[in-house]
């Protein structure tokens, strides 16, 4: 593996990385299937992923030809890692499993661990006999839609194929470790201005948000669009605010401490939230919905900004939704992609077919729009969100502090990169665009 930094190092071509011997094996952040059950009876908020998340030697997999072996330099937790850690709501063995049932090529991935982890950024060190357009010695980052191509049902939403699945959740060889496996066709160029572990934390959210907010296939925001985000300086939601701000739309961001709206107003958030601080109810004790506290949250964002939000981003799920989809404005537009809180969802459906409001459901993101996304960060009109970093040694801890919601922005984990600040190839660009817009979120 010292080759492959050395390589970077002194700019080494393609021959060079095409010649670095592939090892027989490789450090991977890894769950165990003999572990599903270690949580039985815990409550979801008390399981710990430094449990069940392990670091191990694991074998490298046959590459089918149109894959790429990619040497991982850094990676991020995403909240996926968090579910596969914690076996909710499913254990993804069960998804590997069948997975596995599809073709040979697809049984490497059923085996007693996952690698898991779904964003990378790296070196492509062999690419296989029907790879055109990549080459060893590439550097990249990797966007987790993971799609069968031949099958027709992805030829226009790549999101809509009928066995797409997620990288690194459900499939194995994630990007947490030194070496992943993927398609071709996830690969996009790294950008540029950034170091590994800023580069390493953007494609799963940010393409996510693109897709919510931006593409023909989520809530198509206009210039004047106010948009409700929770969560504005999680992973999705930092995304989310930038998109905003550079369509010519009103962010409410709304956030749970005094430190996470100081860095939105800083974002250029100007109509902040502190939820924690209003201490809405929007559940009653006896698990009934309270109306006034919607209406009270409603109030507080005309307070704000003097209308109702045209758009509400919405993925906190069971906690949020009711209130959401009241407070979005006659017409508006609800556009979700999880539930972290639960995924039973209830809303007074007068409000919505009286006001004809739309909901539309959306998950991660087509090719074409990763690739718009990853253009937006390569041009630095989009800026990564990374708060921290973590030895992958330590990705359970890791993921611990995004399950207990104890981070901002995205946590990234350094995988081959020995430290922090490397993979910087454009320092000219990286001037232009200003450390104070690329380190925002930056404490650790
Ligand atoms: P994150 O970094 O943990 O951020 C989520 C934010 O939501 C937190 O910072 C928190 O902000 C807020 N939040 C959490 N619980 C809440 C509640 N009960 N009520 C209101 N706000 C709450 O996670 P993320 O990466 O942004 O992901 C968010 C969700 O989207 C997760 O469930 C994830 O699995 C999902 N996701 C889905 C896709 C997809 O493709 N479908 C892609 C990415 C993420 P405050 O405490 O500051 O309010």
């Amino acid at each position: 593996m010292d080759q492959i930094i050395e390589a970077l190092e002194s700019g080494a071509g393609s021959e060079a990385f095409a010649a670095i011997p592939v090892p027989a094996s490789y450090r991977a952040a890894c769950i165990e299937k003999a572990d599903e059950k270690i949580f039985e009876g815990v409550p979801s908020h008390e399981k710990d992923p430094r449990r069940s998340v392990t670091l191990r030697e694991v074998p490298v997999p046959d590459m089918a030809p149109d894959e790429v072996l990619v040497a991982v330099m850094a990676s991020s937790i995403n909240f996926n890692t968090v579910w596969s850690s914690v076996f909710e709501p499913v254990s993804t063995f069960g998804v590997l499993a069948r997975y596995g049932r599809e073709s040979s090529w697809a049984k490497r991935h059923d085996l007693p661990y996952q690698v898991i982890g779904s964003d990378a950024s790296g070196v492509v060190l062999r690419t296989g006999s029907a790879v055109r357009n990549w080459r060893p010695g590439d550097r990249v980052t990797v966007h987790c839609n993971y799609v069968d191509d031949q099958d027709p049902s992805s030829h226009n939403d790549s999101m809509l194929g009928s066995n797409q699945r997620i990288w690194g959740y459900e499939t194995n060889f994630g990007g947490l470790a030194d070496l992943t496996v993927v398609k071709a066709n996830q690969l996009m160029p790294k950008p540029r201005h950034l170091s590994w572990e800023e580069a390493a934390v953007n494609a799963l959210c940010n393409s996510t948000s693109y897709r919510m907010l931006v593409s023909d296939n989520g809530a198509r925001m206009k210039q004047g669009d106010v948009v409700l985000i929770w969560g504005a300086t999680g992973g999705i939601g930092a995304y989310a605010v930038q998109y905003v701000l550079n369509g010519g739309g009103i962010p409410v961001g709304v956030v749970s401490s005094p430190d996470k709206a100081d860095i939105l107003r800083a974002m250029g958030c100007d109509a902040v939230i502190d939820r924690a601080a209003a201490g809405y109810r929007f559940w009653r004790e006896d698990g009934t919905h309270d109306e006034s506290e919607w209406r009270r949250l409603g109030g507080d964002i005309r307070g704000l900004v003097g209308e109702d939000p045209d758009i509400v981003f919405e993925h906190p799920g069971r906690s949020t939704f009711g209130a959401s989809m009241y407070v979005v404005k006659k017409g508006g537009t609800v556009v979700t992609c999880a539930a972290t809180s639960g995924y039973m969802l209830e809303f007074d459906n007068r409000f919505f077919w009286m006001r004809l409001k739309r909901l539309v459901g959306s998950h991660f993101a087509n090719y074409q729009e990763a690739w718009a996304a990853n253009r937006l960060i390569a041009k630095g009109m989009v800026h990564p969100v990374l708060s921290r970093t973590f030895p992958l040694a330590e990705t359970g801890e890791a993921a611990l502090q995004v399950h207990r919601n104890q981070h901002e922005g995205k946590i990234g984990v350094r995988c081959l990169a020995p430290r922090d600040g490397m993979g910087i190839d454009d320092p000219e660009m990286r001037e232009r665009v200003g450390e104070a817009a690329l380190t925002r979120f930056r404490t650790k």
